[in-house]
């Protein structure tokens, strides 16, 4: 099989990390029960991703996706959630604005804090083209949190 190049990254390591992610990805599958379950789709590349949560004491206790597109999109929905696996919602609040900063706005990633394999997509930021792909579960993240606080009618789980 031909090596891929996602996104003509020269950097050796982060193109094996993504491409790790991309063939074997992590939390995989729906959770069931879930909480919320969101669907996004980044039509400019044909990403789909369907994202599930199930949160439990203002923390996502298990997340799980499911999908299909390009190896950047995959592997960023597999990185993140890895990432959120656990976390509060403010923590996973936080790391959204902090994975954008560095994807969006080019802030370097030492500087961004620990967003773990994370790192591994900030030269999307350099590929205009590509940033929808890697933001791509992200947004569909944020639809899920704004989803499961409008259906939360006010009161704390
Ligand atoms: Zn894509």
């Amino acid at each position: 099989m031909a090596q891929v190049n996602p996104v003509g990254f020269d950097d050796e390591l982060f193109r094996e990390i993504i491409l790790d992610h991309y063939r074997h990805p992590r939390r995989h599958g729906l959770v069931d029960p879930a909480d919320v379950t969101t669907h996004g789709h980044n039509p400019l590349c044909g990403d789909e991703v369907d994202l599930s949560l199930r949160v439990q004491g203002g923390q996502v206790e298990e997340v799980g996706f499911e999908g299909q597109g390009c190896s950047i999109s995959m592997a960023a929905a597999s990185m993140m959630s890895e990432q959120i696996q656990g976390k509060s919602l403010v923590a996973t609040k936080d790391l959204i604005g902090r994975f954008r900063a560095m994807l969006i706005e080019g802030e370097d990633p030492s500087t961004v804090g620990d967003i773990g394999d994370l790192e591994a997509l900030a030269g999307v930021h350099r590929y205009a083209a590509r940033i929808k792909c890697a933001m791509l579960p992200w947004t569909t993240l944020e639809a899920g949190l704004t989803k499961l606080e409008e259906s939360d009618d006010g009161s704390d789980v």
